[in-house]
């Protein structure tokens, strides 16, 4: 079991659609280890997407991801981090496939409802990001 870093973006906790994504995630066998709501700041947002700092929609994505709340989770399964991003599918929701998060609920590039860590580096990094280690469920059940 490994684990990783879900966020359940605004566009899909503003559209009503946060608690049909948290089920899928259950029925695709995910274990929910840590969860919370919170609004990031636009320092926050930008700290966390620091990578893409020099892209053309950096801009937009701070200020996207700052303009409602968001669900952060830490979540286990196996191979987490693969697992999740298969589960999520393509960035773009119109590439994603049949059954993935953003194929079903993402609105668009920008808007696509769902965030995963893309190695278990930055899982690690992004689950520090936003919680502490007590906040983490690390016994069985
Ligand atoms: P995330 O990191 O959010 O899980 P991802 O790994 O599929 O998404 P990245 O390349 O890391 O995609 O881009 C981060 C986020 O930036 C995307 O989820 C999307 O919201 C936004 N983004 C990426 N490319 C574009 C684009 N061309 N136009 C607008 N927004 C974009
Ligand atoms: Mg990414």
């Amino acid at each position: 079991m490994s684990q990783t870093l879900a966020i359940i973006k605004p566009d899909a906790t503003g559209n009503g659609k946060a608690g049909k994504i948290l089920a899928l995630l259950e029925e695709k066998g995910f274990t929910v280890k840590a969860l919370r709501m919170t609004r990031l700041s636009e320092a926050q947002a930008g700290e966390f997407y620091a990578v893409h700092a020099e892209r053309p929609f950096y801009g937009e994505l701070v200020e996207f991801m700052t303009s409602g709340p968001c669900i952060p989770m830490v979540l286990e399964a196996d191979d987490a981090v693969p697992a999740l991003r298969d589960a999520i599918g393509a960035t773009d929701p119109a590439e994603a496939a049949d059954g993935t998060v953003r194929k079903l609920y993402a609105e668009s590039k920008g808007r696509n409802a769902i965030h995963a860590s893309d190695s278990d580096e930055n899982a690690a990094r992004e689950i520090a990001f936003f919680f502490s280690e007590s906040d983490r469920i690390t016994t069985a059940g």
